[in-house]
């Protein structure tokens, strides 16, 4: 029984002041129905960590360099990341694979990165709309999962995240028939792959979730949650998003 996930990536918002967001959160984590994660912008881990203190809220990061230390500048290894308070980090978010050219084995290697730091890498798969349009998808996220994941890859380690590019912060949501096709592909790549351990991996759905459409994308198979943008800020909308998992 795989445990459901929400997650909220903040992306390049929040000062601290927003971390009264994440106090108003607890409550509904508190439920424990689901799992709950926030991932604000590097300069707020430490102090979301203090404040999600006694509660069930992970804090995450949104990416990792690949190496453990050493000359890069700007950036923050796995290690640094897990000291600050994170017990996750995302790695392949469309917006570093488009922003900072992040390949797939890029996105494996800092996955590596953070399993070694002992961290839970939420590895973001997506396609975009000329693949869509053009039938490409499922070899998009075939090969994406694929060069993406390391081998040594666990359900305790990984969490897959199925994200669109054209549906995300668009307010474009793919039809449920289509978010099952790639998420029942997905699982049944990662199957025979990892065997029991990919049928242990959460597979998440993201991509423009918010509390109006949370309930229906949730009752779609192999859908273990979600990665939240925009509607994970306020804690209104991303409570209301948490009580919908807990439901479902
Ligand atoms: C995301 O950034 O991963 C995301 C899904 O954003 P949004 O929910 O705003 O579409």
């Amino acid at each position: 029984m795989r445990r459901k996930l929400a997650a909220g990536n903040w992306k390049m918002n929040g000062l601290a002041a927003n971390l009264t967001e994440l106090d108003a959160m607890k409550a509904a984590a508190a439920a424990d129905k689901v799992d709950v994660l926030i991932c604000p912008p590097a300069t707020l881990i430490s102090r979301a960590a203090d404040a999600a203190a006694g509660s069930s809220i992970a804090i995450g990061a949104q990416d990792c360099h690949a190496n453990a230390s050493g000359a890069h500048t700007g950036d923050l290894s796995a290690a640094m990341l897990a000291d600050a308070g994170a017990s996750h980090v995302i790695t392949g978010h469309s917006e570093r694979r488009v922003d900072h050219s992040d390949s797939d084995a890029d996105v494996a290697a800092k996955s590596q990165a953070a399993f070694d730091a002992g961290l839970i890498a939420v590895i973001c798969l997506g396609e975009s709309l000329a693949q869509r349009e053009a039938g490409d998808t499922l070899d998009v996220i075939g090969t994406q999962l694929a060069g993406s994941t390391p081998d040594s890859a666990t359900a305790a380690n990984t969490v897959i995240a199925y994200e669109p590019v054209w549906a995300i912060g668009t307010g474009k949501v793919p039809t449920l028939e289509q978010i099952a096709e790639v998420h029942d592909f997905i699982r049944a790549k990662l199957v025979a792959r990892f065997g029991a351990e990919g049928d242990g991996m959460r597979i998440l759905y993201g991509g423009s979730v918010k509390p109006g459409n949370a309930d229906e994308i949730f009752a779609v198979s192999n859908v273990d949650g979600a990665l939240v943008g925009g509607a994970s800020l306020k804690a209104s909308d991303f409570n209301a998003i948490i009580t919908a998992l807990g439901n479902a």
